[in-house]
């Protein structure tokens, strides 16, 4: 599963309805939600990752009008068969496509949107840089209909000329195309690089509105299916989150206390490496950084990088300067520094016109 979509005239709708369509068809009974979380916890469907069978409720339950789970590889077999056999018990269209070395499925309780999803999918992915074409721009409107994102996240991926991964993305919602790095405060709901995050696309901005809306039905729903995994899901979405350029993820454990994050078990994630486009090309400087955070317990954040420690030793020094990232910690914000995001997100505008690519 990744992300998606976009654009920027989320503000002009505060204080308003945001806009975000519920799904007409969004029916699921109390007996509907027992069947589902009985069926997902039957031994045969244990391969399944409780990300893929809430992503599923979600569309199961109409919620979503379809979905998209993309990056999975030959090791994955047994996962697509079984998330295929899942989807068929509830009705749903699962459709295969193979383009070595990933497959992607996607999924729709309607045969005709899982083909158009599939359709649509080859049509994007090959989106360049450029300015869209009134077809292509009719094509992601669909394509984020579709996949049920709020229309002004659409819309403003739509309209603007696209980059190529999620560290476009932050680059331009943070600016942090500085040379020094930064520590991000962000909405947890909106945590997209959560274990199990509530949406998947690209908020058009930090305080999207019908992005919030999208999230808190997700999170209502989650609640009928299961409050304690709710709750874990909502104590993955605090956790904070090192985003490294070109797709090197890295969830943390613990929590930021001053420049000092304390942490166990890191969640080390190299999406590139996942798809098989960087084997062997460069990266040694990032992977080194990783395999020191992995043994690591502590990272001390400078003014110019950040040092991973473990006890008294320092395992490595991480500059900015030679692999820029980006540090997101998941927190309520206050008026205050939404205020002074929205200065420079608006800055960043004049300064970038670099926008994010959906990539769901
Ligand atoms: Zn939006």
């Amino acid at each position: 599963m990744s992300h998606n979509g976009i654009a920027a005239q989320c503000g002009a709708r505060r204080g308003r309805s945001s806009g975000f369509a519920r799904p007409q068809d969004q029916i699921f009974s109390r007996a509907e939600i027992r069947l589902f979380r009985q069926t997902a916890s039957q031994a045969r469907f244990s391969a399944m990752a409780e990300a893929y069978k809430l992503f599923i409720f979600q569309i199961v339950s109409g919620i979503k009008r379809a979905g998209r789970i993309d990056g999975l590889t030959k090791e994955d077999a047994v996962l697509i068969s079984v998330l295929r056999e899942f989807s068929v018990r509830f009705g749903l269209t699962a459709i295969v496509r193979d383009v070595p070395p990933v497959s992607t499925v996607f999924i729709s309780k309607r045969p005709k949107d899982a083909k158009e999803l599939l359709r649509l999918h080859g049509v994007l992915i090959r989106r360049s840089g450029s300015a869209l074409g009134p077809r292509k721009y009719q094509q992601h409107r669909r394509y984020g209909e579709l996949l049920g994102y709020p229309p002004c996240c659409v819309e403003h991926f739509a309209s603007t000329p696209g980059c190529r991964s999620i560290w476009d993305y932050f680059v331009y919602m943070f600016g942090a195309h500085g040379d020094r790095p930064g520590i991000f405060s962000i909405e947890p709901r909106l945590n997209l690089m959560a274990s199990i995050p509530l949406v998947f696309h690209l908020p058009c901005s930090l305080e999207c509105e019908a992005s919030l809306e999208a999230a808190n039905l997700v999170l209502g729903l989650y609640f009928l299916y299961d409050e304690e995994i709710t709750l874990r899901v909502l104590s993955l979405l605090r956790a904070p989150v090192i985003v490294f350029r070109n797709n090197f993820f890295v969830r943390m454990t613990g929590h930021l206390s001053g420049d000092i994050l304390a942490y166990a078990c890191p969640d080390v994630l190299d999406c590139d490496a996942a798809e098989g486009k960087r084997k062997g090309k460069g990266g040694g400087y990032i992977r080194e950084t990783l395999e020191a955070i992995r043994r690591g317990d502590r990272l001390a954040f400078l003014d110019n990088g950040f040092r991973v420690l473990k006890g008294d030793t320092t395992l490595r020094v991480h500059l900015f300067g030679a692999w820029p990232y980006v540090v997101l910690v998941p927190s309520r914000r206050d008026p205050a520094s939404a205020q002074r995001r929205r200065s420079r997100h608006q800055r960043d505008v004049r300064k970038n016109q670099c926008r994010p690519r959906s990539h769901l």
